[in-house]
């Protein structure tokens, strides 16, 4: 199975323990996949037993996961799959939106030249041919460009504004169907940064998120995508020209 979080973007506190961590990414693969729909209720006990572990780490991931948004608490009716509509993406990528403008910001004004260099190197990594034969590496690539971006950004109340958003934009990251222009975003991005110059990062960011936003609305409206998605039927509107 995949891991992610060296980069300390990824690995929320809760998650530090990696089986707590598998137990979180084994539940939520279920979610994306649509194995566990919308409205689905999730039952400590039930789970445990599929998992062959004791109830606490399953209490622990959909603890998580309700933090991340994959998951609704109710009163009487106990945890069940979060119903994600249109109104969820947008509010997901509205807050995005004014988080990342923060790190490239404050990445502008603190990343040592070393970190520029380490960021630099990754993205020569992802220009390498050998590693786009297929989407996840590119993913990967994704998450530690944005995770060492953070960590440049040295703003520890940022970091932990960013961890419940860190679910979803994994699973956006690992859908990301337009890997060229999203990694050519990144060199603009990184080029602003290294310039210290905060306004053209904060532009750079925006129309970063942007543009995902608007691959993440071409892929849910794609048939069979909102099940997968745990998004509702609803074909969504637009945001963007
Ligand atoms: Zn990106």
């Amino acid at each position: 199975m995949e891991h992610f979080g060296e980069n300390g973007f990824f690995a929320r506190p809760e998650e530090d323990d990696p089986g707590s961590r598998q137990v979180v990414d084994v539940i939520r693969e279920r979610i994306l996949s649509g194995e566990l729909a919308p409205g689905d209720r999730l039952v400590e006990r039930t789970l445990a037993a599929e998992l062959g572990l004791s109830r606490i780490p399953v209490r622990d991931a959909l603890n998580i996961l309700r933090g991340e948004g994959f998951v609704t608490a109710y009163p009487n009716r106990g945890m069940l799959v979060t119903k994600l509509g249109e109104q969820d993406i947008e509010e997901f990528f509205s807050v995005l939106e004014a988080l990342d403008v923060l790190v490239a910001q404050h990445a502008a004004n603190n990343a040592s030249l070393r970190e520029l260099n380490q960021m630099r190197d990754g993205i020569l990594r992802a220009e390498d041919p050998a590693r786009q034969a297929t989407a996840m590496p590119q993913g990967r690539c994704c998450e530690d460009f944005h995770g060492s971006l953070l960590k440049s950004a040295k703003n520890t109340l940022l970091s932990n504004m960013m961890a419940p958003l860190a679910g979803r934009l994994r699973h956006l990251l690992q859908s990301n169907q337009r890997p060229e222009l999203l990694h050519a975003q990144h060199v603009d991005l990184l080029d602003a940064v290294r310039g210290g110059n905060c306004n053209t990062a904060a532009e750079q960011a925006r129309l970063h998120v942007r543009t995902s936003r608007d691959i993440w609305l071409e892929l849910t409206s794609q048939a069979g995508a909102a099940v997968r998605l745990g998004a509702t039927a609803r074909t969504p509107r637009t945001v963007l020209a």
